[in-house]
């Protein structure tokens, strides 16, 4: 039988895996002196197990008491003990963060004879009442099931009937009243009355906390931020601390810097004479720290002192939860802070230059992620004009949306393709799915600490909150600003998380200041040249290349300008579309060789011009080309137009055009079920006489024609959708035959690397067969995804892959971040056996994952050479390199 419970002078912050990170760094705490009220933490383990086996785990009660009277007999009170209740809060906490979502109880030890106690011990029988209440709410609705909406009413009728703005209004005598409300409430619905033993509460608070792991929002935002189901959270009994003994208690939370800008300096909120629940709940309005310095300046100066120790210790910024009971400041959690993509880069540059972290160090604690949400445009500042109102700016960015004011709403609207913001006074756990659905949140209420902030930076999500010159009216769906502008529902807003201001309509956006960096190497800020910095250190670290995918000069110019080191994919198909499609016509409709090699003949320099173009703008650096790809029917008229065109000629008694009537022929001739599946890739090349030899041709003369401008192009012939050796000798002895050609004619000798896609279950199980003929391996994850699972991706992603992903089957889709198991398991056997054939095999990837911090990651463990992505992705995967270079690395305290 294992260990089941820690005190938390026992613990430490490398533990967070036993103890969850809230039970990690109270011992943590606990071990560095702070003012950490005693207690002790039941494992994620137990949980484990009781969630396995439905029933407590064996022995833990006896340990849990072991632990309880230790702590009884350190505080000289029993718990409940009537005359003078010890109390205590049971609290979840899991390996990761996962804030409000499940459930904590608070006042554990509180009946009707220790209510009584406690108002004499205290002196304050309006305390003792206000925690009673607390308890039965927090007990009542997360042990024994009760919907704590009949809670929230009965006080809401109580302070309207005692004409009380808030809580802190009602008496010691109201609140008893309330008490009566509540254990008839419990009792009501339940069918037992509140449990009077302190013993049974904390048992059972224990249990239900356990339980809260599987609640259904608990699930969800796992689900979205990529937590595994199975770890269990861990449960902290801790001896209580007051907040709501009067005017000079309250509580509060803190950050060590801002969260939303990195900028030094203690920041958060404090709500006197309140229990720490009301702080981010928002019951009550908070203050900013600046006034707890006015009202208790020396609390205010230690918990300075401790968040500059918890900094320094921590390396990193931290947020703190903390209790001021009568004057003395106590310590209830920290944790390093989730933090903005602005911050995380602001403070890793700070750190380093405090001599805190090293480059290293400061690389892991950004990440692709955040860079690419600061690559997002912002809204044009000429085109903002006056905004509708003010709030406090709590995660950054520009969103536009129509205005939705509960979360079916959202998640209707959203579901219609429609971007939505959600409109809240201020949001609970259960707003979640609507806050998934949004672009951006919007509160009337709550600060930068309040839940939908926490939340909304935790996603990345725009968020201004607090937004007090509006009037949210969530029954009739809408809201009304200061100056009396009505806003309803499904009316276009704009919401600025940067500058915290909501505007009428949608506000055209600009560039951000990273991608004028990116773009043109302006350096303005200090978030910028941490992006600079970071950038540059990922560069002189990792060991994967980063290339582009681009057809066009313009996109490669880009590619380069971000610090793409070469092309890893230039597709040709896009060189056939426009006028030209006219000449691919032609070369279909053939019908004899002349004709066929007419139209490839007329192709030819117009190829030649855009490869010419892309190696001069890439030069010195590789270019692989990929041979025509598509089939051919993409090329012709949709078969439906062409008929009913033809049909409308007929029945007008016109002879339909005898062009139309040669193309529908060839339209019937190549359609194919499933052109996936059909004639394409390498089968065209060997299928369609001359087609490859133009390409190569057109890329040959190209190459001949920069050398002879006096560049350096580096071009690669790359072969699509090769599924047998066979394939790929049979288009390379063609492609080495036009290459020898175009040599002698010009005289210039034209060497270009032959290479092939893997994106067939075949191509990689065959492998080392294929690697005799190629000298570059390029995985198309895409194609190579799709014929894996068996998935068209344009069928299944809008069908069921919503469904797939609510059912589990798969946490993220695997068209964005690649399948390590199944598609991943092929990357590797080729790689293997690629290698093992040919040892100097290049090998790189040109799908989309390409640009995916987490597929990055794997293709650098995986062993490759390089990545392919858009240009837009190439300093996102040139970060993510770096990071992988350094380790293991995971998502990063930004992207969560
Ligand atoms: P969460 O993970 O949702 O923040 P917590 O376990 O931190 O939940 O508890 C909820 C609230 O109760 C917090 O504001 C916390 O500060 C407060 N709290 C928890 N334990 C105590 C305690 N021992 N004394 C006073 N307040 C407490
Ligand atoms: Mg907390
Ligand atoms: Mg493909």
């Amino acid at each position: 039988m294992g260990r089941y419970v820690y005190g938390f002078a026992e613990g430490n912050r490398d533990l967070a895996g036993l103890l969850g990170g809230k039970g990690a760094n109270l011992a943590e705490m606990t071990r560095l002196g702070l003012p950490v009220p005693p207690g002790f933490t039941v494992t994620t383990e137990a949980c484990r197990v009781f969630l396995a086996e439905g029933a407590e785990p064996e022995g833990l009660a006896a340990e849990v008491s072991r632990y309880l009277a230790a702590l009884e007999k350190d505080s000289g009170r029993l718990l409940g003990q009537p005359d003078d209740p010890l109390l205590l809060s049971v609290r979840s906490g899991a390996r990761f963060s996962m804030p409000g979502m499940m459930e904590t109880v608070l006042d554990v030890g509180l009946n009707d004879a220790s209510v009584l106690g406690l108002a004499k011990v205290s002196g304050n029988e309006r305390f003792a009442w206000d925690s009673y209440r607390r308890l039965i709410q927090m007990y009542g609705s997360t042990v024994m099931g009760v919907d704590p909406a009949l809670f929230e009413e009965e006080m809401a009728l109580l302070r309207q009937a005692r004409e009380a703005p808030d809580d802190v209004h009602l008496d010691a005598c109201d609140l008893a009243r309330l008490v009566e409300s509540y254990k008839r409430i419990v009792r009501e619905r339940t069918g037992h009355e509140f449990p009077q033993s302190p013993a049974l509460q904390l048992q059972q608070a224990i249990l239900a906390v356990f339980g809260s792991w599987n609640s259904e929002r608990a699930r969800l935002y796992r689900r979205r931020e990529r937590i595994p189901d199975d770890l269990g959270t861990a449960v902290n009994v801790q001896r209580m601390v007051f907040g709501n003994l009067g005017p000079d208690s309250g509580s509060g939370v803190a950050f060590t810097r801002d969260p939303a800008t990195g900028r030094p300096g203690l920041y958060g909120d404090y709500l006197a004479n309140a229990q720490g629940e009301d702080v981010v709940s928002g019951v009550r309005d908070a203050v900013p720290l600046a006034e707890l310095a006015r009202l208790d300046p020396r609390s205010y100066r230690r918990l300075r002192d401790h968040a500059k120790a918890l900094e320094r210790h921590y390396r990193d910024l931290c947020d703190i939860e903390f209790t001021i009971e009568r004057g003395t400041l106590w310590m209830l959690q920290t944790r390093v802070g989730k933090r903005t993509a602005e911050a995380a880069f602001a403070i890793a540059a700070e750190l380093i230059e405090e001599g805190l972290i090293g480059a290293d160090e400061g690389l892991v604690r950004v990440s692709g992620d955040g860079l690419a949400r600061l690559m997002f445009p912002r809204f044009d500042t000429a085109a903002l004009g006056a905004p509708l109102a003010h709030g406090v700016p709590a995660s950054p960015g520009a969103a536009a949306g129509a205005a939705v004011f509960d979360s079916a709403a959202a998640l209707r609207r959203a579901a219609a393709g429609e971007p939505v913001v959600l409109v809240r006074e201020e949001t609970t756990p259960d707003d979640l799915p609507g806050m998934v659905a949004a672009q951006a949140v919007l509160t009337g209420r709550g600060g930068k600490t309040s839940h939908a902030a926490v939340v909304a930076r935790g996603m990345g999500k725009v968020c201004v909150c607090g937004v007090q010159d509006i009037t949210v009216d969530t029954g009739a769906r809408r809201f009304t600003t200061r100056d009396g502008t009505v806003v309803a529902e499904g009316e276009l807003i704009s919401v600025d998380g940067s500058r915290g201001t909501v505007h009428a309509g949608a506000v055209p956006l600009v560039p951000s200041a990273t991608m004028r960096y990116l773009e043109c190497g302006e350096q303005a800020g200090s978030v910028v040249s941490a992006v600079a910095r970071a950038l540059e250190h990922a560069d002189t670290v990792r060991r994967l290349e980063v290339r582009a995918n681009a057809d066009t000069p313009e996109d490669a110019a880009r590619a380069r300008r971000f610090g793409a080191q070469g092309i890893g994919l230039c597709r040709t198909e896009h060189m056939f579309l426009g006028e030209r499609r006219k000449l691919v016509e032609e070369m279909i409709l053939a019908r004899t060789d002349t004709a066929r090699e007419r139209a490839l003949a007329a192709l030819l320099p117009l190829q030649r011009a855009d490869f010419t173009e892309i190696l001069a703008v890439m030069d010195g650096l590789p270019v692989t080309v990929r041979l025509l790809d598509p089939p051919l029917h993409e090329f012709l008229p949709d078969r439906t137009e062409l008929a009913v065109r033809m049909a409308a000629d007929e029945a007008s008694g016109r002879r339909p055009e005898a062009r139309d009537v040669e193309l529908l022929d060839a339209v019937n001739r190549t359609h194919e079920e499933n052109p996936m599946l059909g004639l394409r890739g390498v089968r065209l090349g060997l299928v369609v006489p001359g087609l490859v030899a133009m390409q190569v041709r057109a890329l040959a003369e190209a190459v001949v024609a920069r050398i002879r401008a006096g560049g350096a192009p580096r071009a690669e012939i790359m072969v699509p959708l090769v599924g047998a050796v066979e394939e790929l000798r049979l288009a390379r002895a063609e492609v080495e035959r036009v290459l020898a050609e175009v040599g002698e004619e010009t005289g210039v000798p034209v060497r270009c690397p032959v290479g092939t896609m893997i994106e067939l279950p075949r191509a990689a199980l065959t492998a080392g067969r294929i690697a005799e003929e190629a000298e570059f391996f390029s995985f198309g994850t895409n194609d190579l995804t799709q014929t894996t699972w068996g998935f068209s991706r344009d069928d299944v992603e809008a069908a069921f892959f919503p469904a797939y992903l609510d059912l589990d089957v798969f946490d993220a889709s695997p068209f964005e971040t690649l399948d390590r198991e199944g598609v991943g398991r092929l990357v590797r056997i080729a790689v293997e056996e690629g290698r093992a054939a040919r040892p100097d095999l290049v090998i790189g990837v040109c799908g989309e994952h390409g640009g995916d911090p987490e597929s990055v990651r794997f293709f650098h463990t995986a062993g490759l050479d390089y990545v392919s992505c858009s240009p837009f992705r190439v300093p996102v995967a040139r970060l993510e390199a770096g990071r992988a270079a350094l380790g293991d690395t995971g998502p990063g305290p930004d992207s969560r």
